[in-house]
This record gives C-alpha cells, structure tokens and sequence, in this order.
C-alpha cells in the first residue's frame, strides 16, 4: 500500500533537516561543476565507496580533465589510474566508450530522457543522475542503499529487483518529489552510510525512532 502524503513529507523535513548537520563534503558535491565530470563522478561512484572516491578524485581529473583527454587516452592508462576505485577494467571500458559517444555528439548531451538512455553504457542510474544534477528534474537516485532506506522506514518492496518493484519506483519518486530533491538525494545517501547502515542501522541515535517501520518492529 502506498504511504499517505503526510507520511512522505514528514520523512522530506526530517531527513533534510539531519541533512543540515550531517551532509558529508565531497569534491561531486560542488557547484558549477560541467556535464563530464557529473557524468564520470557517478560512474566512479558505482559500487564503490565515496570516500575511496574522493581521495583519488582529484588525480583522475588532472589526468583527464574532459571527454576528449578521456578519449584519446590509452585503455592501459585509464585502467591504471583508475585501479585504486577497483572494478578498474570495466569501468576504463566503460568510461572510454561514453567519452566516444561524447565526443561523437561534439560533447552535447540530449536533455530526453529516451535519448540520455541511447548512450553507450550510460545505465540507468547515470541516466537518473544526469536528469537530477544537469537538467534539475526531480529524480530519485534509487539503488541498494536509498532501496534499504526506504523499505525501513516504510515498509519492504514486493518484487526481488529493486529497479523493477512498482511501489519502491512510486515511493522513491514521491520522497525526492521536491524543491529540495538533490539534498533530498544526497541526504539518503548520506543517512544509509552513516546511520542506516546495512548490517547494524544505528536505530538508537536515528531521528526516525518513533516513525521507522522497521524500528517499531524490532524494539516494540
Ligand atoms: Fe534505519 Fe533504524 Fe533509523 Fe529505521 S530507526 S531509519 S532502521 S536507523
């Protein structure tokens, strides 16, 4: 069953307000950054650590500052540089081929959401992360992290895919439906590493005790 409007907005107040006090600082976090390095700091960040991310940020960009360096670059190199975010062949691949795709279009990224997708290897959550950080719409960044989130606090999905579970699809899209919906983003980021964690969530310290799901379950 999907969660009454008064539920969602007080999860929008609470967790902008943690936000305020918590948010971690990362180099992706900045303003005025350009479309590359939106694009690639969300592939970096894929199934690895922000932390692991940032220290080694700032050598990456030096390196390739845009997409035609990323392009004219030797595959070995890429690989090599980028070894300490592992999963360093995949990605090098990866990150060559969206540069030639880049640089094919002369570095001009479609605003369409059905054109975003054709790009090689852009996946779907680069695609989410393109219309919420360069167009500005309101657009969950749902995967595992927001997903467990989410599912704590009001209650667990149906299907065992979260890309494909309708309720998780509406409800990520309710919560981050909102002028603050980049904080709102980060913000559960920010909250499912440091609090909600996945093997032990700090429900003790949690500003969402007495609401939680999830809590209520377990300590009740
Ligand atoms: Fe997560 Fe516990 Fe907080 Fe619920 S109360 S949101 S399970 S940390």
């Amino acid at each position: 069953m999907e969660p009454p409007k008064k539920e969602i907005r007080l999860f929008q107040l609470t967790i902008l307000s943690w936000f305020k006090s918590n948010a971690r600082q990362f180099q992706w976090r900045a303003l005025g950054l350009s479309i590359y390095q939106i694009v690639i700091s969300e592939v970096l960040l894929q199934r690895t650590k922000a932390e692991t991310v940032s220290k080694n940020y700032d050598i990456f960009f030096k390196r390739y500052p845009d997409w035609n360096s990323l392009n004219n670059s030797n595959i070995c190199d890429i690989e090599n540089l980028l070894f300490p975010f592992g999963l360093y062949r995949q990605r090098a691949q990866r990150l060559k081929a969206l540069a030639k795709a880049m640089v094919e279009n002369n570095v001009l990224l479609p605003n369409e959401r059905s054109l975003i997708e054709k790009i090689p290897l852009m996946g779907q959550y680069i695609a989410n992360a393109v219309e919420l950080l360069v167009f500005k719409r309101n657009i969950p960044l749902l995967d595992v992290n927001m997903a467990r989130v989410l599912e704590r606090y009001f209650g667990p999905r149906k299907l065992k895919d979260i890309r494909f579970d309708p309720y998780l699809k509406f409800l990520s899209r309710e919560v981050v439906d909102h002028i603050k919906s980049k904080e709102i983003n980060w913000a559960i980021l920010d909250f499912a590493a440091l609090i909600c964690q996945s093997r032990k969530p700090k429900c003790p310290i949690c500003v969402f005790q007495k609401t939680c799901q999830y809590h209520l379950k377990i300590y009740n």
